[in-house]
């Protein structure tokens, strides 16, 4: 595996590794792997002959009051796990790279962008799609890989493929949780075990929101109202928003006839987690 911090190293690389008609996979990632980043890899190694990974904790897409500089950086153990998962190329660029002095151009997915987690962190989404179609632009890829655990942002990434014409096809791989349920997060290691217990209340706030609908509850009013009752019973746990949507336009249902994408968000402690289920008939 080649390690490539400038961008024009990276772009040289990929040119390179997609001669000979290769299809080239992309992961962009932000470190502090596990299972649910390793995932994808595994789906990317599948579908393309050469894979290309990105380890970028990016800044644009942090509010000034959250956790950029705390965020979990374990760059050397993120090297071996991609290594072994046959990752030929790692892009893992500095800020400065990423940001020449002076940048002032971002790439907006309007509205998409203001809703589920963008409400709560305005700024958020913009951040992401900046970053990600700068990333597209420097490897190229023919295919990219995304989890469903970050739900709002494979709708807005789709979105900003087909706008901005970008010609990746985007592939989104099933969230990969622990044994009890959590869905796994680089942000699960700032949890206490107390914590840990706590956040279980997000997938099964989610489980019980399905079990209504297996029954035949097909009104969101109803299935959310289920699903925000099961955070009453866990008073440490701060919701932020359950919410059950349209899962391309993320504008709310009022009842479930299509797919509908269930998606929470709260507060453990200081940690905000999220967590979603697609419903469908
Ligand atoms: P991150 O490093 O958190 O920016 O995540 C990088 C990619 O991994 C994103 O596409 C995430 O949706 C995906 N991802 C993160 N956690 C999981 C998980 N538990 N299961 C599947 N994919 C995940």
């Amino acid at each position: 595996m080649r390690v490539l911090e400038t961008i024009q190293q990276m772009r040289s690389s990929c040119e390179a590794a997609r001669q000979g008609e290769k299809r080239l996979g992309f992961v962009p990632t932000m470190g502090a792997l596990h299972e649910g980043h390793l995932s994808l890899v595994r789906a990317a190694k599948a579908r393309c002959q050469v894979v290309a990974a990105s380890i970028f904790v990016n800044p644009t897409q942090f509010g000034p009051n959250e956790d950029f500089s705390k965020y979990p950086r374990s760059f050397e153990r993120d090297q071996k796990l991609l290594e072994k998962e046959g990752v030929e190329l790692l892009f893992a660029p500095s800020v400065e790279e990423m940001y020449p002095e002076g940048a002032v151009t971002f790439v907006t997915v309007e509205g998409l962008s203001e809703r589920l987690c963008g409400k709560s962190r305005p700024g958020h989404f913009r951040g992401v799609t900046t970053v990600v179609s700068k990333l597209f632009h420097i490897t190229q890829p023919d295919l990219a890989f995304f989890g469903q655990k970050d739900a709002a942002q494979v709708a807005i990434i789709r979105r900003m493929v087909l706008d901005l014409n970008l010609g990746v096809e985007i592939v989104v791989c099933p969230i990969v949780r622990e044994a009890d349920g959590l869905a796994m997060s680089s942000r699960n290691a700032y949890l206490s075990q107390q914590q840990r217990r706590s956040a279980l209340v997000l997938s099964r706030s989610l489980a019980q929101v399905k079990k209504l609908f297996e029954q035949g509850e097909r009104c969101a009013g109803k299935l959310g109202a289920a699903g925000r009752q099961v955070f009453s019973e866990e008073p440490s746990v701060r919701l932020d928003y359950f919410q059950i949507v349209n899962p391309e336009t993320l504008e709310p249902v009022e009842s479930i006839s299509a797919p509908a994408l269930v998606a929470v968000a709260a507060f453990v402690g200081g940690t905000r987690l999220i967590d979603n289920i697609v419903l469908a008939n």
